[in-house]
């Protein structure tokens, strides 16, 4: 895959990156083990301040960095905006915690025992396009806050949002080979997690990606973190506010041109109010203004690539041959760029794309559910466990949702997000490892155990 930056509402070549050669890769990772060795000891307080110096920066550039995401990878440039604004967020949260977060824990038996947090080292940071920056900021603040030293691997299709995230820590202070951008393709990832320099691994993408990058980091005994792909479930209740959620799933779904790994993607609605729900949500779904993301009115931008837009396609196509009913949409866009309609679709069989796998795009499924315990088992019929939501006033029905669905994270009367306050991440397929909150700063570090004894004190000459 090219280092390119391809306009998706156009389909137009921006710009093409040559990548690294191998000698210039080794050179970067020289480079982030020398950081390591001083940026490990600098204080708390002093990484704090370039830490808030970066929140600072991106927040004066937020219209620019909006722009670059807009057109490398066709996000609604209001979304982008609030994007950067988030990044800001996390670098705040973690500058202002992260000492207290890595604090040693206080003494205990056996002996005088407490638990240190310290850093490990360089980690590979290998990155999607889908939110290019908030992906790398969520890792970064809380790696870089703990003492670490970061090397992105970003996506192939958004190498200029990668070079601007380098640019910005630079010149928020950070030392040199405190984080740097290496543009390379993925056949030079596992050359890189196999590097003695290397510490540990974090991935967010694709199953088939995790895959490879933690059998990689298994063969080198390395730490890693999966952030994998999801097919949230959405389970509506009769209970509910039926507007505000309609409206809701439509936003859960489509949210970044429906490309989100925890956007809701299953909507298993209960028999009493499904018809009234499937009319108000095709309804919307409908209504929806695709067009240029560049527009502030746009609510559904290109899908990122040529490939994604097949990948979809192909998905629906297969998922229609078995028998699915199209409600809306069901097809691409004519004209130039990557746009495909806002879909639902309903009686989707077992055993198609549109139920295995993920859809990474506008198509939601519709399911019917006679009571709640029928409703979680059509949510835990998944490989994926990353989010869940569940709307509903009964208390009876969030105590089961809580307990038994198979996920990450889990919802009540909300839609999934990310916040760097709380833990995020799955399980299944989904991926291991958190990232945010106080788990996922505590992901890329020794948790050392010190225990002290006192000596007896029977020197010479005491006996
Ligand atoms: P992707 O194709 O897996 O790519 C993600 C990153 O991995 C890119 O940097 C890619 O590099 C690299 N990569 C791809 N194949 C690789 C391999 N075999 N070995 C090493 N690296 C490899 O995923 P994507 O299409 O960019 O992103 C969409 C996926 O990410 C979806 O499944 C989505 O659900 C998931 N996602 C998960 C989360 C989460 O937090 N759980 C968040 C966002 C997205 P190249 O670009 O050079 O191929």
């Amino acid at each position: 895959m090219p280092i390119q930056t391809k306009n998706p509402a156009t389909g137009q070549v921006i710009r093409t990156f040559d990548a690294l050669s191998d000698p210039e890769i080794d050179a970067r990772l020289q480079r982030a083990i020398e950081a390591f060795r001083t940026y490990r000891n600098v204080a708390f307080a002093a990484r704090g301040r370039m830490m808030n110096a970066a929140a600072r920066l991106l927040e004066e550039g937020r219209r620019d960095y909006a722009r670059t995401m807009t057109l490398e990878m066709g996000k609604p440039i209001g979304a982008a905006v609030q994007e950067v604004e988030k990044c800001a967020r996390a670098c705040r949260f973690y500058a202002e915690h992260a000492e207290r977060l890595l604090a040693d824990d206080p003494p205990s038996e056996p002996g005088r025992s407490f638990v240190k947090y310290q850093p490990l080292g360089p980690v590979l940071a290998v990155m999607p396009w889908n939110f290019p920056f908030w992906q790398v900021f969520r890792f970064a603040a809380p790696g870089l806050m703990a003492g670490n030293v970061c090397v992105l691997k970003h996506a192939s299709n958004v190498p200029q949002c990668a070079l601007a995230i380098e640019d910005v820590f630079r010149r928020a202070g950070f030392p040199d080979g405190a984080f740097q951008t290496l543009l390379v393709g993925s056949d030079k990832v596992a050359r890189i997690i196999d590097d003695p320099r290397v510490a540990a691994v974090t991935l967010t993408g694709s199953v088939e990606a995790g895959r490879s990058v933690a059998a990689a980091a298994g063969r080198r005994i390395k730490k890693s973190v999966l952030e994998l792909g999801g097919s949230d479930p959405f389970i509506v209740m009769p209970s509910c506010d039926l507007p505000q959620t309609v409206a809701t799933a439509v936003q859960a779904r489509v949210v970044n041109n429906g490309q989100s790994c925890i956007a809701a993607k299953r909507f298993i609605v209960h028999e009493r109010i499904a018809g009234e729900f499937e009319r108000r949500f095709v309804e919307r779904m409908r209504s929806l203004k695709v067009g240029d993301p560049m527009d502030e009115s746009t609510d559904v931008g290109p899908l990122a690539t040529e490939d994604v837009l097949q990948g979809l396609e192909d998905q629906v196509r297969r998922t229609v041959e078995a028998g699915a009913r199209v409600l809306c949409g069901g097809k691409r866009l004519d004209g130039p760029g990557f746009f495909y309609s806002p879909t639902v679709l309903a009686d989707v069989p077992k055993g198609t794309p549109a139920r295995d796998e993920e859809l990474f795009g506008p198509v939601a499924t519709l399911f019917r559910a006679r009571d709640i315990d029928q409703a979680i088992e059509i949510a835990n019929d998944t490989r994926f466990g990353l989010g869940a939501s569940l709307w509903s006033d009964d208390e009876r029905e969030r105590a089961l949702f809580v307990d038994r669905i198979e996920a990450g994270m889990a919802f009540i009367n909300g839609m999934v997000a990310s916040d760097p306050r709380i833990p995020f991440g799955g399980v299944k397929d989904s991926g291991f490892g958190r990232e945010l909150s106080v788990n996922g700063i505590r992901e890329f570090v020794n948790i050392k155990t010190v225990s002290i004894y006192e000596v007896a004190r029977r020197g010479i000459g005491t006996d």
